[in-house]
């Protein structure tokens, strides 16, 4: 198993796509997460194939149903082996802790992490189906149910992190996207930090998919990113 604290998000509409990419990378410097559209296209068989070259893999599916699904959904990704696999805290503690119990808590589960309030939704989305109080004092709402109910850590963004290490501690899992290293083009991601800003803040997961996947020396940019870390 990697000890790697990066998390390159493979999205790709393509198994070969994927494949391609991952055999760029090296699989003791880096985990993989796979998220709707490629599990979608390409099945469990892409799981199986990135674990066969040695990646971790974080199936990213977001599960979201009633507890029993939800609870069969998570003991079927962990049946694939899958490293990491998550959840929407919307979904309330009974799922929440019906995931928990299906995964079980011996050393070699998965990790299971919650979703909070995806970052697309804003005040007005926010406002528009009803729900009440910031979204910041949400957040930290659901984050807090998520441990109580046995999650291993959030998906959150680099500026909730020191928010939720405080309220948490240093234990509760913080897994961060909009990860950008000195240079990189944000993109379309708004709110952004740099891998050490975003370590220093408290995370311990990093999610960075273009700044790796679109340079041309993929596995030379994470090594950039792992010395920055390291300096
Ligand atoms: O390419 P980029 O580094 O922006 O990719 C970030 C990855 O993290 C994408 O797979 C995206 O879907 C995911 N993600 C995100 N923001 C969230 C949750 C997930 O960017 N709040």
């Amino acid at each position: 198993m990697s000890q790697s604290n990066i998390i390159v998000a493979l999205d790709y509409p393509s198994a070969d796509a994927a494949l391609a990419m991952a055999d760029k990378l090296d699989p003791t410097r880096c985990r993989l997460k796979i998220g709707k559209e490629l599990f979608t296209r390409s099945g469990p068989d892409i799981v199986r194939n990135l674990q066969q070259k040695g990646f971790d893999i974080f199936l990213d599916l977001k599960y979201h149903d009633i507890p029993n699904t939800v609870a069969n959904a998570c003991a079927a990704a962990a049946d694939l082996g899958v490293w990491m696999v998550n959840v929407h805290t919307l979904g309330g503690p009974a799922m929440m802790s019906a995931a928990r119990q299906a995964i079980g808590s011996h050393h070699d589960a998965p990790l299971l992490i919650g979703v909070t309030l995806l970052t697309s939704m804003d005040q007005q989305t926010f406002d528009a189906i009803g729900l009440q109080d910031t979204i910041t004092d949400t957040v930290l709402r659901l984050a807090v149910l998520a441990a109580d109910n046995g999650l291993d850590g959030v998906v959150c963004s680099a500026q909730e992190t020191a928010m939720l290490k405080t309220e948490l501690g240093s234990q509760f899992q913080l897994v961060t996207p909009g990860i950008r290293p000195t240079g990189s083009a944000k993109g379309d991601q708004h709110r952004v930090m740099t891998p050490s800003q975003a370590i220093q803040a408290g995370s311990h997961y990093l999610v960075i998919g273009r700044p790796i996947t679109a340079a041309s020396d993929p596995l030379q940019k994470l090594i950039e990113i792992e010395t920055e870390l390291n300096a």
